[in-house]
């Protein structure tokens, strides 16, 4: 049986880490600040952010939740992040995407100070990622470098295979593990032969939203399989052939009328020495490197100095 890789545990690792660093900040000075955007009422993104309010405040993080209409226009969206660039008390702003569709969310990317940009999505931040220099990294893959490291799985002369070639999980988790003396492949929905590429890896990352894709033959035996897939499933039949018939999950579906479900199909995960299970796995990574990002922030403006 693989190795289950806990994303909670690491999580709480991570948190439990970064409250004293948030109680010095405090004593010091101030405690973090992360500015959260959220521009109308996508219902996962409201999930989302209610989570990331909630992580703040347990972590003791000053946090503000901005709401502007669904209306806002790309203008109006650029003067209130300049706002938020300008007030020395806030150390991270994140603008929760998808933003409303009149919104042009490249120019709202460019015109966050990239000091303060905790998702590690703008261009300078790229360029320092891609660079190996100081920086934020996006947070999904920082979180998984974090839970390789905590569970003590070597990166260094490994094959490593990602699934996904997106700005926000694909490409960055590609460099992390390249600036880790892994060698890279990244594969995408051109790629000829998927299952054979994803069979030469010691390390498969799938980061592709395709609902329990990843089978037993892209796994090569021994491999370490992240799963990074959120899938909500939202027909029963599909749900019922994911899960194979386990009661309590079929029971979970009837109930919320949906099932999340990762990018591999976790009942079929064959030789692999370890994987991430989708919920419980990477997800809760996600937010912990945000809190990270934000109070590494906050040491520098406050204490200029980086860890
Ligand atoms: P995107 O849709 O931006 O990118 C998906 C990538 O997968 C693309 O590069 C696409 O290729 C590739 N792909 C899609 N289908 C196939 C296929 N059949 N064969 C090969 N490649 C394929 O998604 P994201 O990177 O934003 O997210 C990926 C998944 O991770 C999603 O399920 C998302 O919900 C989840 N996610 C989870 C997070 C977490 O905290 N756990 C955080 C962020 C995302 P191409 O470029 O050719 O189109």
């Amino acid at each position: 049986m693989p190795q289950i890789l806990d994303g909670k545990l690491v999580r709480d690792a991570i948190l439990a880490e970064m409250k004293p660093r948030v109680e010095r900040l405090a004593a010091a000075s101030r405690p973090p600040g992360l500015a959260v955007v959220l521009a109308g009422h996508d219902p996962g993104s409201e999930i989302y952010v209610r989570n990331k309010v909630k992580a703040c405040a347990e972590l003791g993080i000053y946090s503000e939740k901005l709401t502007p209409p669904e209306t806002i226009t790309t203008g109006e969206l650029l003067e209130l992040i300049a706002q938020l660039n300008a007030r020395p008390e806030i150390d991270g702003i994140l603008v929760q995407m998808p933003l409303p569709k009149q919104v042009d969310s490249r120019r709202v990317l460019l015109a966050i100070a990239p000091d303060k940009d905790v998702d590690g999505f703008h261009p300078f931040n790229v360029g320092n990622l891609v660079a190996n220099s100081p920086g934020p990294r996006p947070c999904t893959p920082a979180g998984i470098m974090e839970m390789l490291r905590r569970y003590e799985i070597g990166v260094a002369g490994k094959r490593a295979t990602i699934v996904g070639r997106s700005d926000i999980v694909g490409k960055p988790m590609a460099l992390l593990l390249l600036h880790r003396h892994a060698t890279v492949t990244i594969c995408h929905s051109k790629t000829p032969d998927l299952a054979g590429e994803c069979r030469r890896a010691d390390i498969l990352v799938a980061a592709m939203g395709r609902a329990a894709f990843v089978t037993r033959d892209f796994i090569r035996d021994g491999a370490v399989v992240i799963d990074v897939g959120i899938n909500r499933v939202s027909d029963r039949e599909q749900a019922a052939r994911i899960v194979r018939g386990d009661v309590a999950r079929l029971a979970e579906f009837d109930r919320k009328k949906s099932l999340v479900v990762g990018d591999v199909d976790a009942l079929d995960v064959g030789g692999a020495s370890a994987y991430t299970p989708v919920p419980g796995g990477v997800g809760p990574l996600t937010i912990a490197m945000l809190m990270v990002n934000t109070i590494q922030s906050a040491e520098q403006r406050i204490m200029g100095r980086t860890e």
